[in-house]
């Protein structure tokens, strides 16, 4: 990594580092363990080319994540449009009762509910822009906001990048005159949401618990956040049956569950292209009448 960062790095922590160590795994950007001369560790990511803002974007999220005392989440230490310093997490081995006391976590920090849906500012769902900032009608209405902010923003991504087609146009019209009924049922409550919770973003902590990472956070129905989790599945029954114990989901979730993973499967079409285009069909037809 670049040595002007480490040089920020310890004249604004007022720390010598002793050593760096390359970690594997993400997707997007380079990860490394910087240790100091007080035998402190700290998790560095860097990308010198992800959009100026992105580390900040990640920082307000992961902030609004501890707010809600529900799960752990690494601190931000230091945030530059280049890196992002945050607290290591040391890993051990699952407590016993991870799955149980994840479910249960991730249902509390749902429990956290603001006042109205969306975010102070938009942030990123992967590197694509996600857009959060409400108008005064989505902002107390989640059909509309999820409308408008999450399956209409990504269907013109797709239009604009030429991922779309006769098919995917009259399923998303489709959507847009049925929403009322597809939704029916919702709960109307702005819950705290991580965002982009699959299997890669949560690590097992010092303690054995769960700890997330990387969240896209805003404000919304957080059925939104549950069908995140069975995208690409990795989280087991004993997580959703204590998840329900501790804060039990209105009736018609199964039905509603397919058009929360739309908008993550077209935003995967928008990213990695082809492969999701039959997904993102299936879920569209799984509505038609
Ligand atoms: P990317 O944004 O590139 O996908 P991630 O935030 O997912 O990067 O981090 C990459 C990997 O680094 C994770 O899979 C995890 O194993 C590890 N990791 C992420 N954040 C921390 C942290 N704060 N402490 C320790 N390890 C972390």
């Amino acid at each position: 990594m670049s040595s002007k960062i480490y040089s920020l790095i310890e004249s604004e922590l007022k720390v010598k580092i002793n050593s760096v160590r390359s970690v594997g795994g993400g997707c997007i950007n380079n990860a490394e363990i910087i240790t100091d001369n007080f035998g402190n560790t700290y998790f560095l990511k860097t990308n010198i080319n992800s959009p100026p803002d992105m580390f900040f974007k990640e920082a307000n999220g992961l902030n609004e994540l501890i707010k809600a005392s529900a799960i752990r989440i690494p601190k931000p230490i230091l945030i530059n449009e280049k890196f992002l310093l945050m607290e290591n997490i040391k890993s051990s081995s699952k407590s016993k009762n991870f799955d149980e006391n994840f479910g249960r976590a991730f249902a509390r920090l749902h429990k956290y509910a603001g006042k109205e849906f969306g975010f102070y500012e938009d942030n990123y769902i992967g590197s694509t822009p996600q857009k959060n900032i409400s108008d005064s009608e989505e902002k107390i209405d989640w059909i509309k906001f999820y409308l408008n902010k999450r399956i209409l923003f990504q269907f013109n991504l797709l239009e604009k990048a030429g991922y779309s087609d006769d098919k995917i146009r009259k399923g998303i019209s489709y959507i847009e005159d049925n929403i009322e009924n597809i939704l029916e049922g919702s709960e109307n409550i702005p819950s705290l949401l991580h965002g982009d919770l699959w299997s890669g973003n949560y690590i097992t902590d010092d303690r054995g618990e769960a700890c997330l990472i990387d969240p896209a956070v805003y404000y919304g129905n957080r059925e939104a956040d549950l069908a995140m989790t069975k995208l690409f599945g990795g989280f087991s029954s004993t997580f959703y049956k204590s998840y329900q114990e501790e804060f039990p989901l209105p009736d018609g979730y199964d039905y509603r569950e397919n058009i929360y993973k739309l908008y993550h499967v077209m935003n995967h079409l928008n990213l990695f292209g082809g492969g999701y285009y039959h997904q993102t069909i299936s879920l569209l037809n799984f509505y038609r009448k």
